[in-house]
């Protein structure tokens, strides 16, 4: 915990990865934990992490990077995953910056500051969970989590060159995840390495009957399956997946992979998911829907702010909101008003559920013949600061190489996998089948 906070002293005025240190009481934490230090400590006891501000901290401010929620500086209850945690006896050390409702791809969209990609602070560090991702590359903490709902743990673990998994929908709760599209989000671990990742995952899963949408399943120990090689691994790489749009390093990286996994005994086919091209389009407007309910519990009454303006109910609901929220998340609530207005209902939304269902398909029926499904985890290596803010259609079609898994409810994983030539990660990103997370981190591990 020392050496995390020096670490972020001489780091954050440059990396900005935390909108909320928890310093004084961590340290105090820390020094707790010396003292009754048993035996039986698990693996994670006393270990720095640091949480995305979208998952709820018991008297730890959660803001979401909105302004809505600025002033939510003592939240009454833990999410599940921190109460889990909390057991495990990790030390808080600080909540996450982000894209504002986890809405964004570069942390652009937060409120507060912009986080920079440790590896270069003139590029962003992908987002929504950008802070947590920097975080881990700039030697912050050694764990996060993030959430990841449209590739948002994946895609800044690839910018800037860490692992981070999306865990199948299901495994982890998401009570205290505040909602932004609640049949895609996910919370999941981003670390350094694979074990690390493995063993973070081992703390935070399992049904929770706070959370309808818990699964109840067998939960392996993640650790064991690290012990298995390649040797054998039958793997799929979607022709989607390396196809025009995907710059030219980031494919050559992925083939220079894929001969990896050859050398270590593992097969590799191409194989085709015909409906992915069509994912983005559905994602964002599953995903915006879902978020224009979710995000109506904003409105200045039960808690975050309501505005100074002296007007009568209906207009300080409006005015709060107004002014509350950022440009992407107003542009969401808007999309998915009219998505879901009546008249619009079958053309729009209905429609992109029977998308979903077909991305779906696609995938079970790879995953008759082949235990993980590799390909890149985005397009592109980080952008510079700045480059695609003004242009959002651009920034969503990136998501091209993550959404599919979302919609599918899949767990993904993504893992360092060269540089390009400015000197940016590379991620490789690894699909397996639901629930089964042993095989994405052997798959994984025995590259790494
Ligand atoms: N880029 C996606 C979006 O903006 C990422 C969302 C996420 O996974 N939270 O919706």
């Amino acid at each position: 915990v020392d050496a995390s906070f020096t670490r972020i002293h001489e780091v954050e005025d440059e990396v900005k990865a935390f909108i909320t240190l928890n310093e004084e009481e961590a340290r105090r934490q820390a020094k707790e934990l010396d003292e009754q230090l048993g035996e039986n400590a698990s693996i994670l006891y006393g270990m720095p992490i640091g949480i995305k501000d979208n998952i709820v901290t018991k008297g730890l401010r959660t803001t979401c990077a909105s302004q809505i929620l600025d002033n939510l500086h003592d939240p009454l209850y833990d999410a599940t995953v921190i109460e889990k945690l909390n057991k495990e006896k990790t030390v808080t050390i600080g909540k996450l910056n982000m894209d504002e409702f986890a809405m964004g791809s570069t942390t652009e969209n937060s409120s507060y500051a912009k986080t920079r990609n440790p590896w270069n602070t003139d590029y962003v560090p992908g987002g929504s969970s950008g802070g947590s991702a920097a975080a881990v590359a700039a030697g912050e903490v050694f764990f996060s989590l993030g959430s990841d709902t449209g590739g948002s743990i994946r895609q800044p673990a690839s910018f800037c060159g860490v692992v981070g998994l999306k865990p199948t929908y299901g495994l982890v709760s998401r009570f205290g995840l505040v909602a932004f599209a609640s049949s895609l989000d996910q919370i999941g671990p981003i670390t350094r390495t694979v074990e690390d990742n493995a063993h973070l995952l081992q703390a935070i899963v399992g049904h929770d009957k706070m959370d309808s949408t818990s699964a109840h399943v067998e939960i392996p120990n993640y650790a064991d399956a690290l012990k298995q090689d390649a040797r054998g691994l039958r793997i799929a790489v979607p022709k989607e997946y390396l196809q025009e749009g995907v710059n030219p390093e980031v494919k050559e990286a992925v083939l220079q992979a894929l001969k990896q996994y050859e050398e270590l005994g593992a097969t590799w086919e191409e194989v085709s998911l015909p409906h992915s091209k069509y994912a983005v389009a559905a994602y964002y407007l599953l995903a915006s829907s879902e978020a224009s309910a979710n995000l109506s519990r904003f409105d200045g009454v039960r808690y975050g702010k309501r505005t100074e303006k002296r007007v009568d109910m209906l207009d300080m609901f409006k005015y709060s909101r107004a002014e509350g929220f950022g440009d992407e998340v107003k542009r969401r609530i808007m999309l998915g008003t009219f998505a879901l207005s009546s008249g619009y209902y079958d053309a729009y939304y209905k429609k992109a559920q029977k998308v979903r269902t077909l991305i779906k398909q696609d995938f079970e029926k790879i995953f008759e013949d082949y235990d993980v499904i590799i390909g890149p985890t985005s397009p592109t290596t980080a952008y510079k600061i700045g480059e695609k803010i003004d242009d959002p259609l651009t920034m969503y079609a990136d998501d091209i190489l993550t959404t599919p898994v979302n919609l599918a409810g899949l767990p993904g994983i993504s893992v360092p996998c060269g540089f390009s030539s400015e000197g940016l990660p590379i991620g490789l990103q690894i699909i397996g089948k639901h629930f089964d997370e042993a095989m994405v981190y052997r798959a994984a591990y025995a590259y790494e």
